[in-house]
């Protein structure tokens, strides 16, 4: 099939690296397209006020000097000129998972195939160096050839968060939910060399809670997590307690 390969972490990544030779090994046909540089937490940015310039690095390597977003818009209208079967993000350097999603580039390049009405799969290792990078890209290459056969009513976005250690030694694979977490210690303050204040978000470990079928406690548990995500943000059940409010007395 033909995949279109990008990330977040940018085309030196290994995570990349690895995943596209184990799908060049299965025999698919790989154009990978991806930031000339690290992106992470870049969300779903799109670069609109300036050219984005493209460089083939070796065949069928293309890097963009944008996000994770660009490079999906660019390698399915630009470089590929039609769809692709399948678009597939990662392997994320870090865990994917609960409230941050919404921050990663990553899972906003999933969304971004989603949106072209591509199927799509992030997926992100917890253990940011160590993890099984070979073992989960295998898994990856596996479940992107199934998602293919399967008839999904609309494009599926498929959320992969893999746990830490060897993949012979993880869990079977769990549908998820996404989970809430929160952080400790968020934001540290300290002094630079010239005596000015500045912050640093997000130092601590992340904290989370939720049941058994959410993605952290999953991963936690050694399996290999699922979520199938949407980009529907309504809220129903809001929508639905709004009604018996005067809507427009509350704008006047
Ligand atoms: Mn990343």
């Amino acid at each position: 099939m033909r995949i279109l390969l990008t990330n977040d972490d940018g085309i030196l990544a290994r995570g990349l690296r690895t995943l596209n030779e184990a799908l060049l090994e299965r025999g698919h046909e790989v154009t990978v397209v991806a930031p000339d540089r690290e992106q992470s937490a870049s969300s779903h940015a799109i670069t609109l006020d300036r050219p984005l310039r493209i460089r083939e690095i070796e065949n069928k390597w293309f890097s963009v000097d944008g996000t994770p977003t660009d490079c999906v818009l660019v390698g399915c209208h630009g470089i590929l000129r039609a769809k692709p079967d399948l678009v597939i993000s990662g392997i994320n350097h870090g865990p994917n998972m609960g409230e941050d999603v919404t921050y990663s580039g990553t899972v906003a390049a999933a969304f971004e195939a989603h949106i072209l009405g591509v199927p799509s799969i992030a997926a992100s290792m917890k253990d940011r160096e160590g993890g099984d990078f070979p073992g989960a890209a295998q898994l990856v290459t596996r479940l992107a050839e199934a998602l293919l056969v399967r008839q999904c009513a609309r494009p599926a976005i498929l959320n992969v968060n893999f746990p830490p250690g060897d993949a012979e030694g993880w869990s079977k694979p769990r549908l998820t939910r996404l989970g809430t977490r929160f952080y400790t210690d968020e934001l540290i303050e300290k002094e630079d060399p010239r005596g000015r204040k500045y912050y640093w978000i997000g130092g601590a470990e992340a904290v989370w809670n939720g049941g058994d079928d959410t993605d952290f406690a999953t991963v936690a548990q050694g399996a290999v997590s699922v979520t199938p995500l949407h980009l529907n943000l309504t809220d129903e059940e809001a929508r639905q307690e709004l009604k018996d409010w005067d809507l427009a007395g509350c704008f006047s």
